[in-house]
């Protein structure tokens, strides 16, 4: 009998029972090389526990939003933008994502960067930036631009 109150590892950061999925609907928005994992999507807790994993080179969406996210980096290393700052990311670094404030994570070049990602089940759906706003927010990274062009 399966014991669904425990699932193991199976690998580095994979699990019995949650599968692999893309991190949005392609074109959906702009990301890179991210892929999401479901761990906890409890209704008697309010929020849902992901598992995001960046690729080497890889980035999330640019974004904003009335929810939170409380993030707990569990593997790899990279970069958050946070507001208009950008922070080196290491392993068991904790990061706040206030509400309506522009984010993005991005894996170093040579190295992955995998984190927990907690927020409520009900949530407002992203906002993009203009391309202004993008590219302005984007420049703190101080290195070549790493998002493509969003959709119309
Ligand atoms: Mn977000």
């Amino acid at each position: 009998m399966t014991d669904d109150l425990v699932r193991h590892r199976t690998a580095a950061a994979r699990w019995q029972g949650v599968d692999v999925h893309a991190y949005k609907e392609e074109g959906s928005a702009p990301f890179r090389d991210v892929t999401r994992q479901v761990l906890f999507d409890d209704v008697l807790v309010g929020a849902q526990l992901r598992y995001f994993e960046v690729a080497p080179g890889g980035w999330t969406t640019l974004e904003r939003h009335e929810h939170v996210h409380n993030v707990v980096v569990l593997r790899g290393r990279g970069r958050c933008l946070v507001g208009d700052t950008v922070h080196e990311l290491g392993v068991h670094d904790l990061v706040d994502v206030p509400p309506l404030t522009w984010h993005q994570f991005r894996a170093a070049d040579d190295e992955s960067l995998g984190f927990l990602c907690l927020v409520r089940q009900d949530r407002d759906r992203p906002q993009l930036p203009g391309p202004d706003v993008a590219a302005a927010l984007l420049a703190r990274f101080g290195d070549a631009p790493r998002r493509t062009p969003g959709p119309a």
